[in-house]
């Protein structure tokens, strides 16, 4: 019988689909792989992971293998003390499961992960035997992302890194006071083994793929994790700096935060009635856009003092206003890394500046053609010794101009996609 006519199937992928939705940590694949005669192809572009309720992924198939699990997070709604419904697939499943939606083109691959059933490594090994079947079996060479579940024998981390293009290990909250608390099964330790395993490991990959074009790719679109915002009194700075230390230390390709759902009452926990807090998310992703791409770091943008980011005005204006001093900029002098500071100029702005300034002096005209947000830009440069703001440098000021009108916010469906 085909899979997806069975009733029993069905009812496992609505909850363990629905499962999976609080988990945010795959996005984009950044991968690129040749198909060798089977199925699929791992593209270089974006992978979406939005569920419809039918049973389909925009492109990928995001489930958990199960939502039964051994520890009792506090926050989380698979805690072995919730009545939540249970359900677990068998490797088989995950893979026919996969490889249906595949054909009927509702997906381009698979974002595997999981609850902890039993042990770490009992739930690795029935992903990693899915997953070899999709590979191995099925000839399936679509992305794939998988969770690696801290605790589990490093020999079966190395196998869900040859078999993955993408390893993700949720750290969840980014402070050892908030694991004990929330989460008192974890510790950061443990926690960040698998995470310096695949850094160690894939370094050691990219060595051998060099000198051996054969090799193996271990993890080749890299790693990432998820921390979950509001549910515990974390400011904004522990958990930019915590996103710092994991792309500096362990070169992780992406963090990404995720707005915490009230599903319970719990005195740990905030009320059941407040709101995810969508807008500290969005702020959160701007914040790690600038630390990634303009050479921000955490302390510059947030400090003991301020450690919450501003959620009316963006991180990158706020520290404009808090630097007045460095400003107006002169737009045709003005070196790349000031010009990336300047709120209105983005990266790809930036280098058009730096590239047509070369061959003559840029006008006003110019900077909207290549791309500068003038509404904001204009506040804090001059082009050809001309300042155009219609305000004085001063931050009570700018604040006014620059704050958005007053609507119902909605956040972008692509957080953290672009930036100027
Ligand atoms: S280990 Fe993971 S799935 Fe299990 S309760 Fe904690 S957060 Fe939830």
């Amino acid at each position: 019988m085909n899979v997806l006519h069975s009733p029993d199937l069905m009812e496992k992928l609505q909850i363990l689909a629905g499962a999976a939705k609080y988990d945010v940590s795959c996005a984009s694949s950044g991968v690129t792989r040749r198909n060798g005669g089977g199925l699929g192809n791992a593209k270089g572009y974006g992978v979406c992971h939005t569920w419809a309720a039918d049973g389909r992924c925009v492109a990928l198939l995001k489930v958990l293998f199960t939502n039964k699990c051994v520890n009792d997070c506090v926050y989380c709604a698979c805690r072995a003390g919730s009545d939540t419904p249970r359900a677990a697939f068998t490797p088989r499943e995950i893979a026919d499961l996969t490889i249906e939606f595949y054909r009927r083109n509702y997906i381009e691959g698979l974002f595997l992960s999981s609850a902890i059933e039993k042990s770490p490594d009992h739930t690795m090994e029935n992903i990693i035997e899915a997953v070899s079947l999709l590979r191995r079996e099925h000839k399936f060479f679509g992305y794939i992302h998988i969770k690696a579940i801290p605790g589990a024998d490093p020999a079966l981390i190395t196998r869900v890194g040859l078999l993955a293009d993408r390893v993700s290990v949720n750290l969840e909250l980014p402070s050892v006071r908030s694991l004990s608390l929330l989460a008192p099964q974890k510790q950061m330790p443990a926690l960040l083994a698998p995470v310096r395993q695949i850094y160690e490991e894939s370094a050691v990959n990219r060595d051998e793929r060099r000198r051996f074009r054969s090799a193996p790719k271990f993890v080749p679109a890299g790693q990432s994790t998820q921390f979950i915002v509001g549910a515990t009194p974390d400011s904004d700075l522990t958990l930019l700096k915590a996103s710092e230390t994991l792309y500096g230390r362990f070169a992780l390709k992406r963090v990404y935060f995720s707005a915490y759902v009230p599903l319970h009452d719990n005195p740990l926990l905030p009320a059941l009635s407040s709101m995810p807090p969508l807008k500290r998310e969005h702020r959160l992703y701007q914040a790690d856009w600038l630390l990634r791409f303009y050479g921000f770091k955490a302390g510059e943008l947030l400090d003991d003092a301020q450690p919450n980011l501003d959620t009316e005005l963006d991180p990158k204006i706020i520290w404009a206003l808090r630097h007045l001093s460095f400003f107006p900029l002169e737009i045709n002098r003005a070196p790349m890394e000031m010009l990336l500071r300047v709120p209105g100029i983005g990266v790809v702005s930036a280098r058009r500046i730096i590239r047509q300034r070369r061959v003559c002096a840029l006008s006003y005209d110019d900077l909207g053609k290549i791309g500068v947000v003038l509404k904001r830009a204009k506040y804090f440069i001059t082009c050809r010794g001309v300042y155009r703001g219609d305000a004085p440098l001063r931050p009570e000021t700018l604040r006014g101009r620059l704050a958005p009108p007053p609507v119902v916010w909605q956040p972008s469906l692509f957080d953290g996609g672009s930036y100027d």
